[in-house]
């Protein structure tokens, strides 16, 4: 059994995709795991059809849930066409949706080649992007894009741009080896964007 849909502290969460342009150090795809601590076996055996992937969405009592998330156990901008459509058929069928929320790598316009933000106008709520540094050699040693620092300027441009549709855009990043004076340059730099910053704990794997 595949998991494309699962509740973890009554926010819905959804999970399309196993790809990545990234191999972040402390991604949980490469260490092994097939699961998290939110669900187990979120490693997809196939790619979910937007068919199959509203089918597990409609089987859930959508409007009770306090959130609905796309990340997954990859990059979830990847799909992002089926995630407006999947959006667009659950506002149809689901008067009172909660609030959707994408976690992103910020790669999205990267990944396709044109900028996707505009598609998120009406659809998302608030988008999450992963920051992972303050610098872009931070950035991508942390990270380690295909691209390189191309994905280091490619996230920043996609954050600036999603901010321009979405009402709240976030980027975050872990405390875990960040003095005061990189948090506040984080902090500048998410303003400067559009963007909050949110400052996550450091959970080990
Ligand atoms: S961006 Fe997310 S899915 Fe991709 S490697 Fe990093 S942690 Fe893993």
């Amino acid at each position: 059994m595949m998991t494309i849909t699962y509740e973890y502290e009554g926010a819905l969460y959804v999970n399309l995709t196993n790809r990545c342009d990234c191999a972040c150090v402390f991604c949980l795809r490469h260490n092994g795991h097939k699961g998290s601590i939110y669900a187990d076996d979120l490693w997809l055996d196939h790619e979910p059809s937007f068919q199959e992937a509203l089918d597990s969405l409609m089987s859930r009592d959508l409007a009770s849930y306090r959130e609905i998330v796309f990340c997954g156990f990859g990059e979830p901008s990847y799909r992002i066409d089926d995630i407006c459509a999947l959006v667009d058929a659950m506002k149809e069928k689901v008067p009172g949706l909660p609030p959707v929320r994408i976690n992103t790598n910020g790669h999205g316009s990267l990944i396709h080649g044109r900028d996707v933000a505009p598609q998120l106008k009406g659809r998302i709520d608030v988008v999450s992007i992963s920051l992972n540094g303050s610098t872009p050699e931070e950035y991508t040693a942390v990270t380690r894009p295909q691209s390189g620092e191309a994905g280091w300027q490619a996230m920043l441009d996609f954050t600036r741009e999603a901010a321009k549709y979405v009402p709240q855009v976030v980027m975050t990043i872990v405390n875990k080896d960040k003095t005061e004076e990189d948090i506040q340059h984080c902090r500048e730099l998410a303003q400067s964007l559009g963007a909050q910053l949110r400052v996550r704990e450091y959970i080990p794997d």
